[in-house]
């Protein structure tokens, strides 16, 4: 008798320890939704917001250079109107994959919303992120042959050390990605 309820007892506890299990990955499944843009793959706004919070802090407290930049697709409104929004989709994931492989390990690409992206690069400067942000330009000017061809603005900024806190930087990256607007799109501009 007692050989048996311990065996029930055994298994009743697996049992729990193998649903407490399910329950834990399932969470962990639905984190990773919420941190990944659902077209795109690359880090949702919650999650590139977050990683931003954090380079911020690092500059802070250790003094050390951190970049970012903001980018938006010129003219992406009519390439939809254009080619239809199945398309537009198409070209958002093929612009994510190339600025992807341009990147290093430690920089983190995120979607902020519909054709607007952010890269942060810790321990760049803005003339160092200027440079890079250049060559994405360049590369997503370069003709694609199965996609409409679009080009991209860019906006840099760096932390400052009399920054008060992270909008600080996202406003001057705004500043900056506005007069690439202005002048004409397809280039890049350090705030
Ligand atoms: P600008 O050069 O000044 O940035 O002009 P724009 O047309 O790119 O800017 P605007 O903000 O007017 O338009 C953005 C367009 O992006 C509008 C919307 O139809 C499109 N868009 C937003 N999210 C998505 C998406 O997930 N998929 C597709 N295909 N289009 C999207
Ligand atoms: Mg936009
Ligand atoms: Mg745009």
């Amino acid at each position: 008798m007692l050989y048996i309820s311990s065996y029930v007892f055994g298994i009743v506890m697996m049992n729990i320890g193998f649903q407490l299990m399910a329950a834990e990955s399932i969470r962990g499944e639905f984190e990773k939704l919420a941190m990944t843009d659902a077209l795109t793959g690359v880090h949702s706004r919650r999650a590139v917001v977050s990683a931003a919070h954090a380079c911020f802090q690092r500059s802070q407290r250790h003094a050390r250079s951190f970049a970012l930049m903001m980018l938006d697709l010129d003219h992406f409104k009519s390439l939809n109107d254009q080619f239809g929004h199945q398309i537009g989709d198409q070209v958002l994931q093929a612009f994510c994959r190339r600025i992807e492989t341009s990147l290093r390990r430690e920089d983190v690409l995120g979607r902020l919303g519909g054709e607007e992206f952010v890269v942060l690069m810790p321990d760049k400067n803005a003339e160092q992120a200027t440079q890079i942000a250049n060559s994405l330009v360049n590369i997503q000017a370069a003709a694609d042959a199965q996609l409409p061809s679009t080009t991209v603005s860019i906006g840099v900024s760096e932390w400052r050390p009399g920054d008060a806190s992270l909008e600080d930087l996202l406003a001057r990256a705004d500043r900056a990605l506005y007069a690439a607007k202005a002048s004409g799109r397809n280039r890049a501009i350090m705030a």
